[in-house]
């Protein structure tokens, strides 16, 4: 691992009188796999969105690859290089796998506005790699063959890993995955497994993913961050947590693996 990226001190949000996250304190590697988990509601999600720059942390602070995020909006975050997918999906329903990657991209470009209006030799020859590398993009992870399907026309599964060739179009260093296996059957959970590691193996990315599979998580992460109700109740490889009586009794129970 190559040292800290994404470093969160005593991070706390209250929404009115709900404690959505209660001074949680993680640090994730450079190079990791690091699992979120935790039972509804325990304050992913949330955690998620303050590290993002879509909700202001009510206290703490949160740094990513050794700037402070303090203020930031969520463009200025996906800027220094921390992109996210989300539980819900957000793609652009009618457009095509192709043009939800290269709207990614364009968040890139150097072109800007007047670029594009005028559209000189430079713009077109940005157009163009773009394009190509979206396409890339696709074949990555795996949907290349529907560059040309709308977006809203595309197989749940499909759409999820469209959503991750997007994010991956900003050029992140790090990708912040919210239920990435939501919806997925057990042979496109596999594909995910595998499309995971492989980002991180050849694409040199930190991973930070939130996942209700257990099994999934415990067989794909390095690091284990464990929530409920808002705190850090544990943190450790896989088989630490595991084995954890409070993770047991707070969220594996009987699903124990
Ligand atoms: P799940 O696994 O169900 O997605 P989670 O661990 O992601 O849950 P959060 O969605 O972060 O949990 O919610 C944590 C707590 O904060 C919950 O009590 C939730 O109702 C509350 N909460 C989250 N967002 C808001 C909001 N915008 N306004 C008010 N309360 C909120």
């Amino acid at each position: 691992m190559g040292g800290p990226l994404l470093t969160v001190t005593e991070v706390g949000k209250h929404f009115g009188g709900i404690v959505a996250l209660d001074g949680v304190s993680l640090v994730v590697q450079a190079g990791a796999i690091h699992g979120l988990i935790g039972p509804n509601g325990a304050g992913k999600t949330t955690l998620f969105n303050v590290l993002t720059g879509m909700y202001a942390a009510s206290s703490g602070t949160v740094s990513f690859a050794g700037q402070t995020l303090h203020g930031m909006k969520p463009h200025q975050v996906l800027g220094l290089g921390l992109a996210r997918t989300f539980q819900n999906i957000r793609l652009f329903a009618n457009m095509t796998a192709l043009e939800n990657v290269m709207v990614g991209r364009h968040a890139r470009t150097r072109a800007g506005v007047w670029g594009a209006v005028y559209r000189g030799q430079g713009t077109r020859a940005e157009e163009v790699a773009i394009r190509g590398r979206a396409g890339e993009l696709l074949d990555l992870v795996g949907i290349a063959a529907q560059r040309r399907t709308l977006a809203k026309h595309l197989a749940y599964g499909d759409q999820r890993r469209l959503e991750i060739a997007r994010a991956l179009a900003t050029e992140p260093l790090a990708l912040a995955l919210d239920e990435p296996a939501a919806g997925m059957n057990p042979v496109e959970r596999q594909e995910l497994i595998r499309l995971i590691r492989r980002l991180r193996d050849e694409l040199a990315l930190t991973v930070l993913l939130i996942e209700h599979d257990v099994q999934l998580v415990m067989g794909l992460c390095d690091r284990i961050t464990v929530l409920d109700f808002g705190l850090k109740i544990a943190e450790g490889t896989p088989s630490e947590v595991r084995s954890d009586p409070l993770v047991i009794a707070a969220y594996l129970g009987s699903e124990v693996v």
